[in-house]
């Protein structure tokens, strides 16, 4: 038997929301014990220390943090309707998600980061009145408050 072969695990999304539940309630339970924090803390660099030095690690890590990224874009793109909704634009890379009459940078800087605002807006559970998605060019023609020329002109 060759030990070296290691067997990847393919985990079912259940599986995997389980284990994030119960990872998540253990640290809930146990947070504020000092001994757990130390743990945590010597766990979390001899982590860092790894991908130091594994640049293979770091490039997996980074690609990882840029799918989580894309899913949640995806996601709230979805839960808008998949498209822009000025001119039905569905290319995904085109589309942001736009904070209906303004207020952007000041959820931003209440989330710290655009990461967080993404997140913040699927907790919130992807509200039609608060934000939509648009694509670019409608993103750009509307900023400072202007209709799109898609509104304005006739067609
Ligand atoms: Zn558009
Ligand atoms: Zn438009």
């Amino acid at each position: 038997m060759n030990r070296d072969v290691k067997i990847e695990k393919v985990y079912t999304p259940e599986q995997k929301e389980r284990r994030r539940l119960a990872v998540n309630r253990y640290y809930q339970r146990h947070k504020d014990d000092p001994t757990y924090k130390e743990a945590a803390r010597r766990r979390a660099l001899r982590k860092y220390r790894r991908i130091r030095k594994d640049p293979k690690a770091t490039r997996r890590i980074l690609d990882n943090t840029k799918n989580w990224a894309k899913r949640r874009k995806l996601a709230i793109i979805a839960a808008y309707g998949g498209k822009c909704t000025c001119c039905g634009e569905k290319e995904e890379v085109f589309l942001t998600i736009e904070h209906v009459g303004g207020g952007g940078k000041k959820h931003r800087e209440e989330c710290g980061n655009s990461t967080r605002v993404y997140i913040d807006i699927l907790k919130r559970g992807c509200p039609k009145d608060k934000y939509t998605v648009l694509c670019m060019n409608c993103n750009f023609a509307t900023r400072f408050n202007k209709p799109c020329p898609h509104k304005t002109r006739n067609l």
